[in-house]
């Protein structure tokens, strides 16, 4: 049996690449556009960073993490998520003495170990959004807008959040003692697992997904209708904000995001995807995980954004991305005079900037130029015996069919003129959608 790769992993082949640079591109000008910049978080932390700011009792913490002794006996965990190793990185260089909210993202790998399935791996990769260090509600809404901004430049439609309020540590221990008196009148009807969440994490009680558990859920007490003074002032004017912004969203009870650091602001991203509406993303605001974390008081709120998700549906939705630049030239050569000629030129091309492609080994004429035709090389450098003793190249343009001879001395400064296909940073999609281009 050969190798494969870890079940719940993928490789990104080449020709999949167009849309991981594409997406990555959108993330850098939106996060630009919002004055967000890049920091970079280890791939692995100490185990208790994660166990005490996600929490026990969350899925993550109790079955999904990768956690591993390294050989100095230190428990360390590949990052099921950004936001606690971004955190921990802030009280860690003191960044409360910068101006606040500091803003700060990053993209890469997380792990968890789930049930694979489609769109959901073992390793994928999140773009995290995160402003720490400062409670107004505003910083939700840019959040929140910024997201928005991400998907909507990506050509997502019907965008619409769903938002909620599940309040602080003040408030909260009323509201779970509330929803767990309410869930014990109707333990005998609720799925197994609500079962155990009932003990280990009731806020996770609102998002089951099982059937039998929806009118449970749905009649469940609202963590609004329990908000003290300061959560209920924070949601209403964030709920203000989007208002004035005249962003639509719909106020969902039972939104709560079963993560123990999150308090007052939840809410996802819905976009129509591949179907109906649905989930695109969540976030919310931690107030209280910098003290988890053993820092300062530190209010944050963030959002994870799954990269493979929105490749998924920019796939589904048939949305074109910007293809690389093809090669310029191929170069074709027979015979081993010619070979020496072909393989100085792709040296002097390459040192000139030009892009260029070729074959290697004794491969004939008519294979080597169907290869220069598969790479979209819009000329063909043809070197034969004849025009290795003459010096000179045949220059084949692909487009147009037509062919002439160029001093060997002239192919670089020809070429270095010739129009090459540039992609452009901030080039509109639509232009791309224009030219027909299909991935
Ligand atoms: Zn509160
Ligand atoms: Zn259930």
């Amino acid at each position: 049996m050969p190798f494969q790769s870890p079940r719940g992993t993928q490789d990104i082949l080449p020709e999949e690449q167009p849309y991981w640079t594409h997406v990555h591109r959108r993330i850098e000008h939106i996060t630009q556009l919002y004055g967000y910049e890049r920091l970079g978080v280890p791939m692995f932390e100490d185990t208790a960073i994660f166990a005490r700011g996600i929490g026990a009792g969350t899925d993550i913490v109790d079955k999904e993490m990768y956690s591993f002794e390294d050989r100095g006996g230190d428990s360390l965990t590949l990052r099921p998520e950004f936001t606690a190793g971004i955190v921990r990185a802030y009280i860690e260089h003191g960044m409360h003495t910068r101006p606040q909210p500091v803003r700060l993202y990053d993209t890469g790998s997380c792990f968890r170990y789930e049930r694979p399935q489609a769109g959901r791996y073992r390793e994928h990769h999140q773009l995290s959004l995160e402003a720490l260090g400062e409670i107004d509600p505003a910083v939700d809404l840019e959040i929140m807008t910024m997201t928005w901004a991400l998907y909507d430049d990506l050509g997502f439609g019907d965008l619409a959040f769903q938002i909620n309020s599940i309040g602080c540590p003040k408030c909260r221990p009323a509201y779970i003692d509330r929803l767990v008196a309410y869930y014990r009148e109707h333990e005998a009807a609720i799925c197994e697992d609500c079962q155990r969440r009932l003990v280990s994490n009731p806020m996770r009680l609102l998002d089951c997904k099982s059937d039998q558990c929806q009118p449970i859920a749905d009649a469940a007490p609202h963590t609004t209708d329990y908000l003290c003074d300061e959560c209920r002032e924070h949601f209403a004017d964030l709920r203000r904000y989007l208002d004035l912004l005249q962003r639509p969203y719909t106020l969902n009870h039972r939104l709560a995001r079963g993560l123990d650091y999150y308090t007052k602001t939840v809410f996802e991203v819905w976009a129509a995807g591949i179907g109906a509406q649905a989930s695109v993303c969540g976030g919310g605001r931690y107030d209280v995980l910098a003290e988890l974390l053993g820092g300062p008081p530190t209010p944050g709120v963030g959002v994870g954004i799954g990269i493979e998700r929105i490749i998924l549906t920019l796939k589904a939705q048939g949305i074109a991305v910007p293809q690389p630049p093809r090669p310029v030239a191929a170069v074709v050569y027979r015979g081993d005079a010619a070979k020496a000629v072909a393989l100085r030129l792709l040296s002097d091309l390459r040192a000139a900037g030009v892009p260029v492609t070729t074959t290697y080994g004794a491969r004939s004429f008519k294979s080597q130029m169907k290869q220069a035709d598969k790479a979209g090389a819009a000329y063909a450098l043809l070197i034969g015996d004849d025009e290795a003793a003459a010096g000179t190249v045949t220059l084949r343009d692909l487009v147009a069919g037509e062919q002439e001879t160029v001093p060997l001395g002239d192919v670089v400064e020809r070429l270095k003129r010739a129009p090459v296909e540039q992609v452009e940073e901030d080039e509109p999609k639509l232009g791309w959608l224009a030219e027909g281009r299909t991935a």
